[in-house]
């Protein structure tokens, strides 16, 4: 890896005001041409040259076409097809891989994260800060529970992760070039994106905003995904699970020697006859539970390097079209995936 790349010392703001907007999509025909009326009657009221990088993560429905007839008629658009459904978190990271905007902007296209906010991120970037994300205050249209989970959730977060991982937080934030540039070398396949944000550092600061339910379509998340994005979350900034297990194996060990202990005292001092079937089978049920989970803790962590250690790509690019913007500065554009 190219070192120089990370230490790079333009400031934040430096070059000549353009703006990149990347936007993953996938199976949003239904929201789509809002969104993109919604997002252009913001940008129109910028000093910045925009250009908006579409990124279709397979979609099996008509999104690609919505979004080349856009480009037919704007060309700030951009369009970035992926050769299957590759997850929201690569198919950002294509688009970033892509941008070339001084400043980045990422934003859900189910019109959640509000595009009339970018002028508010814009303006923090302006005043010197790399990357300004939008913190949600309030949830709207979700249950007690969701709120409750996502709650307790990061407070967990960001007691086991060495990098403070801002809380209620999504991906929708503003990077200067010199973020996305750092944000570039790091090609983990387990991309926990609001880590990684955070993982690179540079001057942070949060704007605040309310966040909607969706407009149109449904999320592709379920409970399980959540949890297994919870998992993953935890896993790829902390190995502090391994810690527990041998926390847990330290605790079971020693309750066994003080009752052992006991054992041999009630024994000898009572003579007690050895009455072991219901205790014995506790133990043994109790520490194979144990070593069950630890098992599966490490497993987790093996899997991991697995799947690190293949290096595969990210992403791979079926079809493209450039903005106006790209084309004109072939320089910006990023060799596929590293
Ligand atoms: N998305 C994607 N690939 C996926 C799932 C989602 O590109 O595999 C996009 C989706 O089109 C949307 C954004 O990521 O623009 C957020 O997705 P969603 O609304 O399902 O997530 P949530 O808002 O519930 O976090
Ligand atoms: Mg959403």
């Amino acid at each position: 890896m190219n070192h120089a790349q990370n230490t790079s010392i333009t400031p934040a703001t430096a070059g000549n005001g353009t703006l990149s907007v990347v936007v993953p999509t996938h199976n949003e025909q239904d929201v789509i041409a809002a969104f993109h009326s919604r997002l252009v009657a913001v940008l129109d009221n910028l000093e910045l040259e925009v250009e908006i990088i579409y990124v279709d993560d397979g979609s099996s429905d008509a999104t690609a076409r919505i979004i080349t007839e856009l480009r037919a008629t704007d060309e700030r658009v951009a369009l970035l097809a992926l050769s299957r459904q590759f997850g929201k978190e690569a198919a950002l990271s294509a688009g970033l891989d892509h941008s070339c905007g001084e400043a980045v902007v990422v934003i859900d296209a189910d019109l959640q994260d509000p595009p009339e906010l970018i002028p508010a991120l814009i303006a923090q970037w302006q005043a010197g800060y790399d990357v300004v994300y939008a913190q949600r205050s309030r949830r709207e249209q979700e249950t007690w529970l969701r709120r409750a989970s996502a709650h307790t959730y990061y407070r967990l977060l960001s007691r086991l992760s060495p990098v403070p991982i801002p809380r209620d937080t999504g991906d929708f934030r503003l990077m200067s070039a010199r973020a996305v540039v750092a944000l570039r070398t790091l090609r983990e396949q387990h991309r926990y994106m609001k880590g990684l944000f955070a993982w690179v550092g540079f001057r942070q600061i949060a704007v605040h905003y309310v966040r909607h339910g969706r407009h149109a379509g449904h999320s592709q998340w379920n409970w399980l995904k959540l949890f297994g994005f919870a998992i993953d979350g935890i896993t790829s900034f902390s190995i502090a699970p391994l810690r527990i297990a041998t926390y847990l194996g330290l605790m079971a060990s020693t309750t066994a020697f003080a009752y052992g202990l006991y054992i041999i005292y009630k024994t000898v001092a009572f003579g007690e006859p050895v009455r072991g079937f219901p205790t014995l089978m506790v133990a043994i049920l109790f520490l194979g539970g144990m070593q069950l989970l630890c098992l599966g803790i490490i497993g987790e962590y093996v899997g991991r390097t697995y799947g690190e250690s293949k290096r595969r790509p990210l992403y791979f690019i079926a079809r493209s079209l450039t903005s106006r913007l790209a084309a004109r500065r072939p320089s910006c554009a990023v060799d596929d995936p590293a």
